[in-house]
């Protein structure tokens, strides 16, 4: 089911080829996505809702996704930005978001979710359905979006994958794996739409500071007795190099940049955010 709320309604016509800016205008620099219009998926929380924030304040009008239909209200109301609640583990509740119709300039597939177990456990439910949220949802988002993309000449992909896309942690089979798979999603999608104005890349943080992550190292410090600063640095970061938590601004910064003008020949890559860790 597609829920819609929010003040302002983008003008997403896919009919409307107009480009955002004459191709050879630079575009201001304040608001480089001036004109642009930008759907973030999982904008309700975390990450997402600091990219939409950090879009925003770039000039794009915004496309909120995310299930969590009162929260996204409150951050679509707060940014102007339209909310389209919807499950992204429901295929036809995709499709229902009509977006083949609509403009898309940017499409950030940032929702995720987080199921932990070792394999001869892993409920295979809950493996097919981060599997259809944080793969298969992106696939038919990207399939929806790029016909408008390639029409106008312009469009930008940034798939939100993790230092988990590069490396295996134990108990998290459904997530790694849907992570590799997006980082092999997002190669392909940049191959297909080399020479058409559209990139895409991914951005794979290591642990950042969002309300997941904080629960989650609030429960290891109880959990061993030892304080939380201790859990972040021996446990949660024992391979990090770089000792804190990646804050959601910073990644916020890096989507806008691949957003952002003079970006054309960054495609197909993935750029960690992971203070290190994929170094080791
Ligand atoms: P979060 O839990 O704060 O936000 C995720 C959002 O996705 C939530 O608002 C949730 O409602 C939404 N969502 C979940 N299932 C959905 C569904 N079926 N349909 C629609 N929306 C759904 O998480 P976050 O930490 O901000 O993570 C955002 C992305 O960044 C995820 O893809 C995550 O894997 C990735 N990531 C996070 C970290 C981290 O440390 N927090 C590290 C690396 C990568």
């Amino acid at each position: 089911m597609v829920r819609r709320t929010g003040a302002a309604l983008a003008s997403c016509d896919v009919t409307d080829t107009t480009p955002a800016t004459p191709p050879d205008a630079e575009p201001d620099p304040r608001r480089p996505l001036a004109g642009r219009t930008a759907l973030v998926t999982g904008a309700a929380s975390g990450i997402g809702r600091a990219v939409a924030q950090r879009l925003a304040a770039a000039g794009a009008e915004l496309l909120l996704v995310d299930l969590d239909a009162d929260r996204l209200a409150g951050v679509a109301e707060a940014l102007g930005a339209e909310a389209l609640a919807c499950d992204l583990g429901d295929a036809d509740a995709v499709a229902a978001l009509g977006l083949r119709r609509r403009r898309v300039d940017v499409l950030v597939n940032n929702a995720g979710l987080q199921h932990v177990a070792p394999v001869e456990d892993f409920d295979p439910e809950r493996f097919a359905l981060i599997h259809r949220v944080m793969l298969h949802a992106p696939f038919l988002l990207a399939r929806d979006v790029l016909p408008g993309m390639y029409e106008r000449g312009w469009g930008r992909l940034v798939h939100l994958t993790s230092a988990h896309g590069h490396r295996a942690s134990a108990y998290k089979a459904a997530y790694v794996s849907a992570k590799h798979g997006l980082e092999g999603l997002s190669k392909v999608i940049a191959v297909e739409a080399a020479g058409r104005g559209v990139t895409s890349n991914t951005v794979a943080p290591g642990y950042v500071r969002t309300p997941l992550v904080e629960g989650q190292v609030a429960d290891q410090a109880r959990r061993h007795g030892i304080g939380e600063d201790e859990v972040l640095e021996r446990v949660m970061l024992a391979r990090t190099p770089v000792k804190r938590l990646v804050e959601p601004a910073e990644v916020a910064e890096l989507v806008a940049y691949l957003c952002g003008p003079h970006t054309d020949s960054i495609t197909g890559a993935s750029h960690h955010l992971d203070g290190g860790w994929t170094a080791t």
